[in-house]
């Protein structure tokens, strides 16, 4: 079976060397030049493995893992620039499985990413995947494919409505601010008005209600903001 990796690392020359000595052996590479992209591309490619530079402009490789550590337990080997900075790391439980210092070869890093692969795939499912259908009465969530159906029927979100849906499934019955939701969405840079969350969840509830206008799925919690309903049959 082919790999897909995603390449994380801001500096071009570095990024265009590891993709291509990657591709050379034989795996699929994904490039991304910033933290931000970096999680897009993530979700959209579901990638066997990423290859992280830890400082990136807009939100670092911490960062990153944090986000790719809400949805998946895929295996991240973070780069460093010092050494320093590895030991640090190590010590913060950054999420990451492997940590490499630059200047590394590109010999050493595929040996390192062959090593990562095999403990994984020996593992067969990698940990936590099979946690990743979500669900609440006739609405299922299919977290790795980004698909939601109600009654079998594939539902149209938009990537954030999917997010946002996502952040209220993983947390029924619990009341959820606007606040909280927005902090969730950051990263899609929209600007922080509480307004265009009440805009979302307008959205979401036209997809995913029979009767949007008395939602049995996404109840609002006046003065509050919203939370999941429990038990919906
Ligand atoms: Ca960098």
């Amino acid at each position: 079976m082919t790999y897909t990796i995603l390449v994380v690392e801001d500096e071009r020359k570095l990024n265009t060397m590891i993709a291509d000595y990657l591709k050379a052996l034989e795996y699929e590479v994904v490039s991304a030049y910033n933290g931000i992209d970096a999680v897009k591309l993530f979700r959209e490619h579901g990638p066997d493995l990423v290859v992280l530079d830890l400082m990136l402009p807009g939100i670092d490789g911490i960062d990153v893992t944090r986000k790719i550590r809400e949805s998946s337990s895929t295996p991240i080997i973070m780069l460093t620039a010092r050494a320093e900075e590895t030991d640090k790391l190590m010590g913060l439980d950054s999420g990451a499985d492997d940590y490499m210092t630059k200047p590394f070869s590109m010999k050493e890093l595929a040996a390192r990413i062959r090593a990562v692969l095999r403990r994984t795939a020996s593992q067969g499912r990698a940990p936590g995947q099979e946690e990743q259908v979500l669900s609440l009465g006739l609405i299922i969530m299919d977290v790795l494919k980004r698909s939601v159906k109600k009654r079998g029927e594939e539902l149209k979100l938009t990537s954030v409505q999917f997010d946002i849906l996502k952040y209220f499934l993983e947390r029924p019955g619990r009341v959820i601010t606007r606040g909280d939701i927005l902090e969730e969405i950051q990263e899609y840079g929209f600007e922080g008005y509480e307004r265009t969350v009440d805009v979302h969840i307008k959205n979401i509830r036209k997809n995913i209600e029979d009767n949007p206008g008395k939602p049995e799925f996404i109840l609002t919690v006046w003065g509050v903001g919203y939370k999941l309903a429990e038990g919906v049959e």
